[in-house]
């Protein structure tokens, strides 16, 4: 069976959630299809940032954001001995919710999908996986898939790979992939029960291990650092050495340790840092993931693929309208997105080399010394992580076309007086509304 729509997005995650829904928005006619029968899946990072909380209440889905069972964190600290030091405190963020939310990454995207199915042209199918991309005279013209009517093809003015960091688009299109080399990788897992109220963000390190502890509702998630090439040396130790090991990171969760049954539950992420170079080719366009994996340091990953599906629609909306978008077109988003990636991914390379690193080679216990005497000096530089964690370099707004009153929780459609697609003074030709490049001021 062959259909037509106008973008084709392919990949449900993040990425392509926000891009379908802002294009929708836009009255642009946009088909993603994502190969999962629904958003439940293995843990992939459950932070949501400032900068996309931001997002969030100027798309009118703020409050239905609320709704959604959550944790909040307003600071990263990390124990130094007696007292813990300060690095990141998100408090000091000059934005409307000065936190990052720790929310299961499926409600967000379910919450994206019922918003997006409100708008008319907007069309999401499940359990199809693209597996071929479909060219015409040098030019990508839509994909081929499977999904439970069996294979076909939709074809489209754009592709938009949204297909994360192992991407079957950016494979098949030929795209050329900058590796930068990481010495690490992580192992996930989680611990039953609560977090103290108070408790911050707090990495722990200590003879050659890292750790980090996410408190969710409920229970702990996890994140344990070690060198890359490690995970077949730290199954064959087995469970009783792996929880050992929590347990002197973290000795307030050691009576916890036992929930951990076998190392089946604990998933290895073989971290990776990659970025194309261009972007894009004649037809096709890759942002999130599929552009740039990340590291999982800053749990940054999903606000970043947020913020370029952002980009992407703000400067591609008006130009799917009007029967493009041209090579030079698609190029202008990898040059709107490029600074923020390469800023976040130098600073995580950053730090797998000054700080996770020498860790794990037991050479340090936690920041260089300089660094924590100058964050306890003077607290005020604690906003300096916390805005390039929180808000990042050039954070996106949301173009004015995608703008839309408050919406409470359970409300199905936007108002008469909300911003419409076909809104005159919204044209999403106009672009990004308030770009607010390096400021976290909303
Ligand atoms: C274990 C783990 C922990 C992480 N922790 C964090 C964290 O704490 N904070 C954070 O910000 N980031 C974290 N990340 C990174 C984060 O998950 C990604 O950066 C983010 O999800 C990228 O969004 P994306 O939309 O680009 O890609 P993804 O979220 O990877 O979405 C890609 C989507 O495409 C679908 N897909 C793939 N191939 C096809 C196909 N052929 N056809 C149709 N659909 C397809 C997939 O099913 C998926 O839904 C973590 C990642 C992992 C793996």
């Amino acid at each position: 069976m062959s259909t037509d729509t106008t973008c084709l997005i392919v990949g449900g995650g993040p990425a392509g959630m926000v891009a379908g829904l802002l294009l929708a928005r836009a009255g642009v006619e946009v088909t993603v299809l994502e190969k999962h029968a629904d958003f439940l899946r293995d843990f992939r990072g459950d932070t949501v940032h400032p900068s996309t909380l931001r997002l969030l209440d100027e798309l009118g889905l703020g409050e239905r954001f609320d709704a959604l069972p959550q944790s909040r964190l307003d600071r990263v600290a990390f124990p130094m001995g007696e007292r813990s030091v300060t690095i990141a405190d998100f408090r000091r963020l000059r934005t409307s919710r000065p936190y990052i939310a720790m929310v299961p990454q499926w409600d967000l995207l379910d919450l994206l999908a019922d918003a997006a199915h409100e708008e008319p042209t907007f069309t999401l199918r499940m359990n199809t996986r693209a597996t071929e991309l479909l060219w015409e005279n040098g030019r990508v013209v839509g994909a081929r898939h499977e999904g439970p009517d069996g294979s076909g093809e939709t074809r489209a003015r754009l592709t938009l790979a949204c297909d994360g960091r192992g991407s079957l688009l950016r494979d098949l299109s030929g795209l050329q992939i900058r590796e930068f080399p990481v010495g690490i990788d992580a192992w996930w897992f989680r611990l039953p029960g609560s977090a103290p109220k108070e408790f911050a963000l707090a990495p722990r390190a200590g003879d050659g291990r890292f750790m980090v502890i996410f408190p969710r509702e409920g229970y702990l998630q996890v994140a344990y650092i070690g060198h890359k090439g490690t995970d077949a040396q730290l199954r064959e130790r087995g469970i009783a050495a792996f929880r050992e090991d929590i347990a002197e990171l973290a000795p307030e969760f050691a009576d916890r340790t036992d929930a951990l049954r076998s190392m089946d539950e604990v998933k290895h992420l073989d971290v990776r840092v990659d970025r194309l170079r261009p972007w894009h080719t004649d037809g096709l366009l890759c942002i999130g993931d599929a552009a740039h994996a990340m590291s999982p340091v800053g749990g940054v990953g999903i606000n970043l693929a947020v913020q370029d599906a952002v980009g992407a629609a703000a400067l591609l909306a008006g130009p799917l309208r009007k029967g493009g978008p041209t090579p030079a077109e698609l190029a202008r988003v990898r040059r709107r997105r490029l600074l923020p990636t390469v800023v976040v991914q130098t600073l995580q390379r950053l730090i797998h080399r000054n700080i996770v690193t020498p860790i794990l080679d037991g050479r340090r216990a936690g920041p260089p010394k300089p660094v924590v005497g100058l964050l306890r000096r003077f607290p005020a530089l604690t906003r300096v992580p916390a805005f390039l964690i929180g808000m990042g370099v050039r954070s996106e707004h949301a173009p004015a076309f995608t703008r839309r009153a408050p919406q409470i929780p359970q409300v199905a459609r936007p108002g008469p007086g909300s911003a419409g697609p076909s809104g005159s003074a919204d044209d999403p030709a106009a672009g990004n509304s308030g770009d607010s490049a390096g400021s976290a001021h909303p």
